[in-house]
């Protein structure tokens, strides 16, 4: 294959922006080489810069759930920019779109829209802080909450870690209000909650299924824990479900796990590949906003109409009876082949799927938190990544991510993928 002018195109990219990139993982520093410069997609297809074709398992890091360039979501946009593209005055499409947000996701009571994941979860801390009127956050080894100063908070492991800032330019004294637990870690859970620190505690936020250090499931009793210890404290608890929502099921984790939380964050597949979040939980809570309450959060390009029209597209498409199913169908029956190939060539492997995501690693034993899932042999899987490319196959750059399957991955699909596997690991 020839990567010239994705090449080009980095050389050039490497001038005007960090790493050459606007956001860090799709530099390829992962897995070696250099990224490749997307000239468009077509379903499960990616078609880069020189003409070369992948089947794309990254779907935008999530959004896609219908692959690219879905006709329905292309209508709802062209639709919606004829008539404007921004307003700063309400729309009914906000109305709409956060009716079926609500019929998906119940425990949404009362919600806000804001343009990305990040800004769902800085709000929803805050909400949660001041609703609680504490300052302390608890959250989990490896969950990634978006690039928000008091989350990008990871400290080592250990029962119970106080928080050391994972970036410079993260104050030490706000990391300090983060307390660092294992994820999986009934006990550290209950030390936490029942110890000192638990009645300082606002809240707990968690990805129900982790994604962002590959997927990782919840252990039976974990989240039900959590619910219960926060309550007993009295603290929120915020399920992150900017990646599972409307994924693992149609109603996301909470539904699939039967969990109700405080607050819920969306992001990813709620704005159909346009810039959309949203958080929002119980009407008492979600009344402390500013203008109704006195916690403040804003947006000018919030309920964009682009966005939300793209959103109610995608969600008519996720309330389809079968529509989630069907994709995970597929993923399983992807996961199971791999699984297959890796058992044939005697190739130490453990494949954690849940709904349409999946990661891969390169382990002998089982990865269920941050230290098991340290343990995947990275340089293993950059080798793997390097010759999946070779072969068609678009898996995301990093040990640590989660890769996605959309409607547009059919049986062709799943069967090129496992031929191309087959072929990458006797590499
Ligand atoms: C992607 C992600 C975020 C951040 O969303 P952005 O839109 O990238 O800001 C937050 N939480 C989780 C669980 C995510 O996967």
């Amino acid at each position: 294959m020839n990567f010239d002018a994705s090449q080009r195109e980095h050389d050039r990219a490497q001038l005007l922006f960090p790493g050459g990139v606007n956001s860090p993982v799709r530099a390829f520093k992962g897995v070696g080489g250099h990224p490749l410069f997307i000239e468009r997609g077509e379903g499960a297809w990616l078609i880069d810069a020189d003409g070369n074709r992948f089947i794309d398992y990254i779907c935008s890091w999530g959004p896609l759930l219908a692959g690219h360039a879905h006709p329905l979501i292309l209508e709802a946009i062209t639709r919606a920019a004829a008539l404007g593209t921004s307003f700063g005055a309400p729309t009914p499409r906000e109305s709409v779109l956060a009716e079926k947000v609500r019929a998906l996701v119940p425990s949404m009571q009362r919600m806000r829209f804001v343009s990305s994941g990040t800004e769902a979860t800085s709000a929803a801390l805050r909400v949660a802080r001041g609703f609680t009127r504490r300052d302390r956050v608890v959250k989990f080894e490896g969950c990634y909450h978006g690039a928000t100063d008091s989350l990008l908070v990871r400290a080592g492991s250990g029962v119970e870690t106080l928080g050391l800032p994972d970036s410079p330019g993260v104050p030490a004294a706000l990391a300090q209000l983060t307390t660092v637990l294992p994820f999986n870690d009934v006990e550290a859970v209950r030390t936490h909650f029942r110890g000192p620190l638990g009645k300082q505690t606002a809240c707990a936020i968690v990805e129900p299924v982790v994604g962002n250090m590959g997927v990782l499931l919840p252990r039976d009793g974990f989240l039900e824990a959590l619910r219960q210890e926060t309550q007993a404290a009295g603290a929120l608890l915020i399920l992150d479900e900017v990646m599972t929502g409307f994924r693992v099921a149609r109603g996301g984790a909470q539904e699939r796990y039967g969990i109700a939380p405080d607050l819920t964050c969306l992001g990813k597949v709620i704005g159909g590949g346009l810039p959309v979040g949203a958080y929002g939980g119980r009407d008492e809570i979600m009344a402390q906003v500013a203008p109704e309450g006195p916690i403040y959060q804003a947006g000018t390009l919030s309920g964009n109409p682009l966005a939300m029209a793209a959103g109610i597209a995608m969600l008519d498409l996720v309330a389809e009876p079968g529509f989630v199913e069907r994709i995970e169908k597929s993923t399983q029956e992807l996961c199971e082949r791999l699984r297959a190939e890796c058992k044939r060539a005697q190739v130490p492997a453990q494949i954690n799927q849940v709904g349409s995501m999946w990661t891969l690693f390169f382990a002998g034993q089982p990865v269920f938190d941050y230290a098991s899932a340290k343990r995947a042999d990275t340089a293993r899987f950059g080798h793997l990544h390097r010759a999946l490319l070779e072969h068609g196959v678009y898996l995301p750059p990093s040990q640590f991510e989660a890769a996605f399957v959309s409607s547009a991955h059919g049986a062709a699909e799943v069967e090129a993928t496992v031929v191309a596997f087959r072929a990458a690991l006797a590499h």
